[in-house]
């Protein structure tokens, strides 16, 4: 599998000279195998991801939404293989998917309809567990306003857990407890998880949908995982004091890989 990050920003998208390093456009990556390509979620990154998919000629692809909050949604309408009657695209989420994707490209908020698109659009729902060509699918109920799906996927072995607008510990919105979030991590090779916040963020912010560092970390600590990347990096976070919590939780938490999600970085495993 080949992960990549095109939007790894959370809320609002933050451009500007204080977030050059880690990219200021918000959440979509992609994941590649020789057979397969998926996109998950269309925050303005998936603008990035139009002429890769030229360049790469796919023309077949998997769009899976983990939610409809606008980061997960807002790069939609300008990814430009929605306008291209070559491609096909099988879009998965949970119910009223067709609808959520048509209401945002309803005039007057944008001139093209979603239901008279050029590519051949397909709508799939999510279910607990599904296979897309040669990987398997698991979705698990995040913590977070409206809901929020976590996903798994797994192929020949190797396993990669993306669960972006997760607040582990949420006073409001408990749909699953950590017990679970620690099984369905179990021995990931990659877990890439929501960090949004700082520790002294949640006095103000408890409820509002995102854990801390510390409780993504430990997360992927307590399920075994190999390598721990965080994303969901607040608007607000600049580049210096992303940089200066990274290397302070890498000292902290020694004995286990963790890394912060940046606009065009890749893993393969
Ligand atoms: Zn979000
Ligand atoms: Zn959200």
């Amino acid at each position: 599998m080949l992960i990549t990050f095109w939007g790894v920003r959370g809320s609002v998208p933050s451009p500007g000279p204080n977030t050059i390093y880690f990219g200021g456009n918000t959440t979509c990556l992609t994941l590649e195998t020789d057979k397969t390509f998926v996109i998950i979620d269309a925050g303005t990154g998936i603008i990035n991801v139009g002429p890769y998919v030229k360049q790469k000629k796919i023309s077949n692809m998997h769009m899976l939404f983990t939610h409809y909050h606008w980061d997960h949604l807002q790069g939609l309408p300008f990814f430009n293989p929605l306008f291209d009657s070559n491609i096909q695209i099988d879009m998965y989420g949970k119910k009223n998917l067709s609808e959520v994707l048509s209401l945002q490209m309803q005039k007057p908020f944008f001139p093209a309809d979603y239901r008279n698109l050029p590519s051949k659009i397909a709508h799939k729902k999510f279910k607990k567990k599904f296979i897309i060509d040669d990987i398997e699918v698991e979705t698990i109920e995040n913590n977070h306003p409206n809901g929020c799906t976590g996903l798994k996927f797994k192929r020949k072995n190797k396993s990669f857990v993306f669960m972006t607008d997760n607040e582990i510990f949420s006073p409001t919105d408990r749909f699953t407890e950590r017990d679970s979030f620690v099984d369905f991590v179990k021995n990931a090779d990659y877990l890439v998880h929501d960090a949004q916040y700082l520790k002294t963020d949640m006095d103000k912010k408890a409820g509002w949908g995102h854990s801390t560092f510390e409780q993504a970390i430990e997360l992927g600590i307590d399920g075994n995982v190999k390598n721990i990347v965080l994303t969901h990096h607040d608007p607000m976070r600049k580049d210096t004091e992303l940089k200066s919590i990274l290397k302070d939780l890498k000292k902290h938490y020694n004995n286990v890989n963790i890394n912060a999600a940046k606009e065009f970085l890749s893993f393969e495993f």
